[in-house]
């Protein structure tokens, strides 16, 4: 990899990165971060890499989803549980509708850094640095909270690690088991509208893996056991350099803070920073692709961060609004498979469809979000390519901060249990919902 380094990204323009009032207390917290352990390892980093080469080929399906950011506050048994439990609980509709693997990606354990549309905010003539998220600084419009301060990397880098383990024990203690999907139900899911549905599909499994235990003779545990990878943003270039680790008897280097990390729409600038931190590790990476970007800009992209063509190396996570997919989608399609490399296409159906409600609300629409998601499926379709995952925000909770869906949230509902502090997320039922609409679209 010619002059790559894990500290190379320094030379270059850094988009959205925080100022620090101390650079050297910035340096001394991320020399502590490197020497602390990994939180992944490169073996689940390759594992994921082989999978997702098979969704680019249609043999697999990707579900990757969570909160906007994650907050420390937030890291409690009941709110990662039921994070768990909700994606658990889409996969489970997506493997029985779709007749497909799939592979369940969190953005969870280190989503805790946000772009920002400005650098300082203004409230009644005060001035203040933005709220970047919790890895950053605080959010109350206060010069202590919003002044950032790098022991806030520690911090991030425990919650993260207690959110992984928490997760891991989880799931290998059988709380994933397919056998037991049970452990997986919300509470409030039984009073939903799509409770029996999603009943329906669970005692269909079952009675599959009944039938396949009795053709084996015993119990399969293989078909069983799920596996379960984090994802977040690689915002923060210190707080990932700081992760970025050589491994006995392989070569190159992984970013072991997270088995996906993903460049964001705000910093894939060919030149920047961001772009030439990522194309030195060998995780598989993600970049969000969207209106305003050129096809030679993605072409660009395309040749740096995969040069060799690699198999599961690179996703494309398009994300361009219901009204405006239809426009871009088809060129970068082509534009993508002039280069000559594979990439994994997967559709954010989120980031492009946010707008704000009369009462000051910032929202998107559960049918402008599956109408994105729709029409992604048939453009690739219709240009022989393949959309091979989904990216969504999403919670376990009963919030209310989209509207629409089978429950027919309104705008004036959106005060009852608007929560996040960045975008808004689709509630337990939506993505419920979401996953059993994916399944009606592309399903056998
Ligand atoms: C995000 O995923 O939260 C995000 C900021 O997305 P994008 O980079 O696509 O705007
Ligand atoms: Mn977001």
């Amino acid at each position: 990899m010619n002059d790559w380094t894990p500290t190379s990204w320094q030379a270059r323009p850094a988009a959205q990165q925080a100022t620090y009032p101390s650079e050297e207390a910035l340096n001394r917290m991320v020399a502590q971060l490197s020497n602390l352990p990994p939180l992944v390892t490169s073996w689940e980093v390759e594992a994921l890499k082989s999978q997702l080469a098979e969704a680019a080929e249609g043999r697999r399906f990707v579900l990757q989803g969570g909160d906007c950011a994650e907050n420390f506050d937030d890291c409690s048994s009941p709110i990662i549980t039921n994070k768990l439990k909700i994606l658990l609980q889409m996969s489970l509709l997506l493997v029985h509708g779709l007749r497909k693997p799939v592979t369940r990606v969190g953005r969870i354990a280190g989503q805790f850094a946000k772009p920002r549309s400005a650098d300082l905010e203004t409230r009644d003539g005060v001035t203040l640095p933005s709220y970047r998220g919790d890895l950053v600084n605080g959010p109350d419009f206060t010069e202590a909270d919003r002044t950032p301060d790098p022991v806030r990397l520690m911090r991030g880098y425990g919650r993260a690690a207690m959110t992984l383990n928490f997760i891991r024990a989880l799931v290998d203690c059988g709380f994933a088991d397919l056998h037991h999907p049970e452990n997986w139900n919300l509470e409030f899911v039984k009073h939903s509208p799509l409770a029996d549905d999603y009943q329906r599909v669970v005692d269909s499994l079952g009675g599959s893996l009944r039938f396949m235990e009795t053709l084996a003779g015993s119990r399969v545990d293989a078909l069983g056991r799920v596996q379960f990878f984090t994802s977040h943003e690689g915002l923060h270039l210190h707080y990932e350099q700081a992760q970025t680790r050589q491994v006995p008897h392989r070569t190159g280097w992984y970013n072991l803070s997270t088995h996906l990390p993903w460049i964001g729409l705000r910093t894939a600038d060919v030149d920047g920073a961001h772009v030439e931190y990522f194309r030195g590790i060998s995780n598989p990476i993600g970049v969000k692709v969207g209106s305003g970007m050129s096809t030679e800009w993605v072409q660009a992209l395309v040749e740096i961060l995969n040069p060799d063509d690699e198999p599961g190396r690179l996703i494309l996570i398009h994300r361009y609004g219901a009204g405006k997919i239809a426009d871009g989608l088809p060129g970068l399609i082509e534009a993508v498979r002039a280069t000559g490399k594979r990439v994994l296409w997967m559709c954010d159906p989120m980031h492009g469809n946010t707008e704000t409600t009369s009462n000051g609300y910032k929202t998107r629409r559960f049918e402008n979000i599956l109408s994105e998601l729709e029409q992604s499926f048939d453009i690739h379709a219709e240009l022989g390519s393949h959309l091979g995952g989904v990216h969504f925000e999403l919670t376990g909770d009963d919030v209310t901060e989209c509207v629409g869906g089978a429950r027919g949230l309104g705008e004036a509902d959106l005060v009852r249990a608007y929560r996040t502090q960045v975008d808004p997320r689709l509630n337990y039922e939506q993505a419920l919902e979401m996953a059993m609409r994916i399944v009606r679209k592309m399903g056998p």
